[in-house]
């Protein structure tokens, strides 16, 4: 049989070749091919990641098939509506480079030249934008094709495909419009496989799909190759800004005006019969990071067949066994790709023939543990020194060490199938079958509610579902399918491949071992083995002390320059957060110490109380509560920090809904006697003690709720203001915190009280709070005959405390930025509500990132500059550290470390993110390196 595409000719240097330099003197085309290349392996920016390896691929002397990018400009000014005539000349004339080189004619002669048109960004984006395959075929071609390759078979699939990503990609009409004809002829021919259909089965699809393209776009599929070329060129362009590709972007914190470049590259086929295939790998394990060739790939076959998991393709040492030589060629290759590029690659090769082609290479997207072991072992190996290895690893996936394993001692489990362990860690959930559900399902903020998104394979258009989901489960596809590339990067349980699954998206059913499964029923997945469990199994908590892990942060830690503290309410979470490594406690939200059964009918009664008297006799009863919690924090911290925040948030959020109080009262009467007992039992912690009780007590209630209501409650009556009205809450909580401080001293824990006054704006409240703060300090000092040296200090949270920082700082010891409140009150934006808008305003490119996850240097981080630097214009050593969300996203770690704060506090999962985030940060300072970190 023929050889498709030629083996390159020499390199002929053609009179095209001059008309290179454009008008503008702007370079938009760079070449491939004849074992040189225009650009190189450092041009990322210029050329996209795919267009980069290809360049310097080729200088290498692999063997990759030529052609030419369209550089990343050329993208921009598309978006800009002004993209350069040159453009036109430049690719016309590589076009004609490449023709002279192969000794063939785009879509023309006896012999046709085809090519593919891929995207390629800096960043890889798998899936999220469009490509398209064996451009240059038309009604003649095809022919041409069929007689050369003396296969008429596959010359019609390859055109009947082009149609169809043509159609799709260039002219936008839907995939299901094709699919339709497509399996309506499979079903005609009962064809059983795509591949049962004969040549002429296919081109009988054929001229239903170009009716399907008229009938859609109002325009002939077109004929003439050059004209294919430029559009599918300029889709390319456009797919950049589809909804998927943003979404990406968005959720990877890569920049939208980067643009992508456009590759356009001979075509090779891998499905030309049984000595073609094609197949993709890495050069390690990326879910394990084991140091093993690893990969899959499928006979005659054509690569999106493989990335887009419609076949279950096979283990790459299958390979060695059917052609050695190639196996070892490709090994060898590969080999030499990760020793050039300093780390784990991730291929893409075809085999035509017997003949290798590899047409992609790029650093491999991994697990969090993966990343960690691969950067262990190329220090080892000598291949990077332990400063790169800090990089190596993107915070956020340090998170993979901390995910949950499923709990299988308690029940007897049922594995309703095994599938592959494409993304580690345990998901529990109730199933949705597709991502439309699993957003509506899945809720968001205090409503969340686990899902699995149950699908056969994925798309790049799940990316949304995929995202709420808690766990993703294929049952078609393998360990590089959408499914698990894209679940690997987010740190999310997948399995992948479950065949003895049936999906069925339609009906909404999963079937499986005889049993049926609907929307809502519960499932139980493990990424790491890949099994698939009936029911909602418990997960146990992941140990932070694996041994790779701490030799990572070994190397890491010494640079870290900023602390790294935890917010915990808890002893159990103080515990917890310790052992990830926090260097102490940045917020003990005192509040939440509150809602425990025992303590919540008297924090109510103190609520209800409208006399200072009643209120002090409630407080009594809270103290020596509050006084136990706070032992237990220190005990679990001791020799590190606590802060303690006084009380902050409206005491209505402690008492039932106003209209639900109103509709109880109003149908009091009709209810029936055990309607009425089960008010009895919902109103027990405010005194209602029997049916009789709810007459009387619940008009009060609802008065003093009347009372309490605010139309802003997260602009009134809390933080410090509610200290100031009541400063009898803030004595009882001074009181607890210095009776635990020095009781648990006594018994030899090295206690560090900081008392945090939460919500001041000015001056003269953060005095008042410290006074009182201060007076009953003394008081248990002297009672208990023992001092202790402790802090009271402040949060920033409100923008006037930032101005006026300097005033503030004369009373208060050490500040703690609210972010979460700042941001609130900065953007005026309410941090309960704001995902009304927040959708909108990300998609419109409004706003880049959601500000309450990561911190908006450009605004609120300038108070937060600020009121550092006034700050200590008044006290020198004042402390200063963040404690709103944003103190565990690496972005704002960052920007806390150059912010020069003593100190993050976030989550305790989020204690070993900020700590490396924190390294990185100083690393990179004085390493005077750009964080290198592998995206
Ligand atoms: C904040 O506002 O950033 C903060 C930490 O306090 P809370 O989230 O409890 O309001
Ligand atoms: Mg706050």
């Amino acid at each position: 049989m023929a050889t498709i595409t030629l083996p390159e000719a020499e390199v002929k240097e053609t009179k095209t070749q001059e008309t290179k330099k454009a008008s503008t003197g702007t370079k938009y085309v760079y070449f491939f091919g004849g074992g040189k290349a225009d650009g190189d392996g450092k041009m990322k920016d210029v050329l996209g990641g795919k267009g980069a390896g290809l360049a310097e691929m080729t200088n290498a002397g692999l063997p990759v098939p030529p052609g030419f990018t369209i550089q990343t400009e050329a993208c921009r000014e598309y978006m800009r509506g002004a993209l350069s005539k040159d453009v036109d000349t430049q690719m016309d004339a590589a076009l004609a480079r490449l023709e002279a080189l192969q000794g063939q004619k785009l879509g023309a002669g006896e012999n046709p030249l085809l090519v593919s048109v891929r995207s390629g960004a800096k960043f890889s984006m798998p899936g999220m934008m469009d490509t398209i395959l064996n451009l240059g075929l038309n009604d003649k071609s095809v022919e041409a094709l069929a007689k050369r390759s003396n296969n008429p078979r596959f010359a019609a699939d390859s055109y009947r495909r082009l149609i169809q990503m043509f159609g799709n990609v260039v002219l936008d009409i839907e995939k299901a419009a094709f699919d339709e004809v497509f399996d309506a002829k499979k079903k005609q021919k009962k064809a059983k496989m795509d591949t049962d259909l004969d040549a002429k089965a296919l081109q009988e699809v054929i001229a239903e799909y170009k009716k399907v393209v008229k009938k859609h776009a109002k325009r002939d599929f077109p004929q003439d190759p050059h004209e294919q070329l430029v559009m599918a060129r300029d889709a390319v362009f456009r797919s950049w800004q589809n909804d998927r590709a943003k979404h990406y972007r968005r959720i990877n914190n890569i920049d939208d005006m980067l643009g992508t470049a456009v590759n356009v590259q001979c075509m090779v086929f891998g499905n030309l019969g049984e000595t073609s295939g094609t197949g993709v790998g890495f050069t390690r394990n990326p879910a394990t990071g084991v140091k093993e060739f690893y990969g899959e790939f499928l006979m005659n076959a054509q690569g999106e067949d493989v990335v887009a998991g419609i076949r279950t393709p096979v283990h790459i040492s299958e390979l060695e066994k059917i052609m050695p030589d190639v196996y070892n060629q490709l090994r060898d290759i590969t080999t030499r790709l990760e020793k050039h590029y300093r780390d784990m690659q991730d291929f893409e090769f075809t085999i035509q023939e017997g003949k290798l082609y590899m047409l992609q290479t790029r650093n491999g997207k991994r697990t969090g543990l993966a990343a960690v072991r691969v950067a262990l072992q190329m220090v080892e190996e000598g291949l990077i020194t332990k400063e790169d290895a800090i990089f190596r690893v993107d915070p956020n996936q340090l998170y993979d060490f901390l995910v949950p394993r499923l709990d299988e001692k308690k029940t007897k489990i049922e594995v309703l199938a095994t599938g592959l362990p494409a993304s580690p860690g345990a998901a529990v959930g109730q199933i949705v079958f597709t991502a439309d559900e699993a957003v509506k399902k899945a809720g968001t903020g205090t409503k969340k509610n686990p899902v699995i998104l149950v699908r056969a394979e994925t798309t790049p258009e799940d990316i949304q579902g995929m995202e709420v989901a808690a766990g993703i489960l294929t049952s078609r596809g393998g360990m590089t399918s959408h499914a698990a590339v894209v679940t690997r990067g987010m740190g999310k349980c997948c399995v992948a491949g479950a065949g003895d699954i049936a999906v069925d998206e339609k009906k909404r059913e999963m079937r499986v071992k005889g049993q049926t499964f609907e929307e809502g029923d519960w499932l139980s997945l493990d990424g790491t083995t890949g099994r698939v469990i009936k029911g909602k199994l418990d997960t146990i908590p992941p140990k932070a002390d694996d041994p790779e892990l701490l030799q990572f942060m070994s190397w890491a830690e010494p640079f870290r320059k900023m602390k790294v503290r935890a917010n915990a309410d808890i002893p159990r979470d103080a515990i917890q957060a310790r052992a990830f490594g926090a260097e102490g406690i940045g917020l003990c939200r005192t509040e939440h110490m509150f809602f425990g059964e025992e303590k919540i009918p008297h924090m109510r009664a103190m609520i209800l109380a409208d006399n200072e008297k009643d209120r002090r006799a409630a407080l009594k009863k809270l103290l020596p509560m509050q006084r136990e919690d706070f032992a237990g924090v220190f005990k679990a911290m001791d020799g590190l920090p606590v802060t303690i925040r006084t009380l902050d948030p409206p005491l209505h959020e402690f008492l039932p809904r106003r209209e639900e109080l109103m509709v109880d009262i109003a149908l009091l009467p009709k209810y029936s006697a055990k309607q009425k007992k089960e008010l009895v039992a919902k109103y027990k912690d405010y005194g209602v003690k029997g049916v009789n009780d709810l007459k009387k007590i619940l008009p009060g209630l609802l008065a003093r709720v009347e009372e309490l209501h605010e139309f802003n409650p997260m602009l009134g009556h809390r933080g410090c203001r509610l200290g100031i009205t009541y400063p009898e809450i803030t004595e009882m909580q001074a009181r607890a915190i210095f009776e635990a401080a020095v009781d648990v001293s006594k018994k030899g824990v090295k206690v560090l009280p900081e008392v945090m006054i939460p919500l001041v704006a000015t001056l003269k409240e953060m005095q008042n709070q410290a006074a009182i703060v201060r007076r009953v300090a003394d008081e248990v000092f002297k009672e208990k005959g023992t001092k202790i040296d402790y802090m009271v200090g402040t949060m920033i949270e409100l923008p006037r405390a930032a101005l006026v920082a300097d005033q503030i700082a004369k009373e208060a010891e050490f500040f703690s930025f609210g972010t979460n409140d700042l941001t609130q009150t900065t953007f005026g934006f309410s941090r309960d509500d704001v995902n009304k808008i927040l959708p909108t305003y990300l998609a419109e490119g409004i706003l880049k990132q959601d500000p309450f996850a990561a911190l908006d240097q450009e605004g609120v981080g300038q108070l937060v500059k600020m009121a550092t630097e006034r700050g200590r214009k008044t006290r020198s050593n004042l402390k200063v550290g963040i404690c709103g969300e944003h103190g565990g996203e690496p972005s704002s770690v960052e920007f806390c470390y150059r912010t020069g704060l003593n100190y993050v506090s976030c989550s305790p999962f989020r204690v070993l993110t900020a700590r490396l985030a924190a390294a990185q940060a100083a690393a990179s300072e004085s390493l005077k390196v750009e964080g290198g970190r592998t995206k």
